[in-house]
């Protein structure tokens, strides 16, 4: 087990090693980019797709999904993001959602209540969702950024890792929203 005096020794050795020795970073992701994924321990994209400290901005909830309190997140965040627009970098902003095999959400499928409310739908909408297909539920949660955004200047992403590989596929490819 991991205990929290562990992580305090880790953060001692994160200070020494990489904080001191980076330059300081800005609230807005240094790569213009935001990363919807699930929580599973296993499909960190810092760690699965090497992402830099500062580099993006993370959401992670169950099943990385696109839900109407995902959506309200991403508001906020845009925000926050407005608020300090004089250091956001140059070019589009890029949203990936990144769906996994093997997600716990099959475990769910039974709980059709708890995927309702999760999803804000009534339970007979629930099969459009895609929770037993990590490919088919990146293409809807990608459809839903699509129809909710509205930019000139901001692409959309879908990719599945695959849990026994470790390889991620591209299953939607960075696509524009309709303009404002
Ligand atoms: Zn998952």
């Amino acid at each position: 087990m991991t205990d929290v005096a562990e992580l305090v020794s880790r953060n001692a050795d994160f200070v020494a090693e990489e904080f001191l020795t980076a330059p300081g970073l800005t609230i807005n992701p240094t790569g213009n980019m935001m990363i919807v994924g699930c929580v599973d321990p296993r499909v960190d994209p810092s760690h699965v797709l090497g992402l830099r400290r500062g580099e993006a901005a993370v959401i992670r909830n169950v099943g990385g999904r696109i839900t109407p309190a995902t959506l309200r997140t991403m508001q906020m965040l845009g925000k926050v993001g407005q608020a300090h627009a004089d250091g956001r970098a140059e070019g589009p902003w890029n949203l990936v959602i990144l769906h996994h095999t093997d997600c716990g959400m099959l475990d769910l499928a039974p709980f059709d209540g708890l995927l309702a409310e999760y999803f804000e739908v009534s339970p007979d909408a629930l099969a459009a969702k895609s929770v037993s297909d990590p490919y088919g539920s990146v293409r809807v949660d990608v459809d839903i950024i699509r129809q909710e955004v509205r930019s000139s200047d901001f692409l959309v992403s879908g990719a599945v890792y695959d849990v026994s590989t470790g390889t991620v596929e591209v299953v939607v490819p960075p696509t524009a929203v309709p303009v404002a």
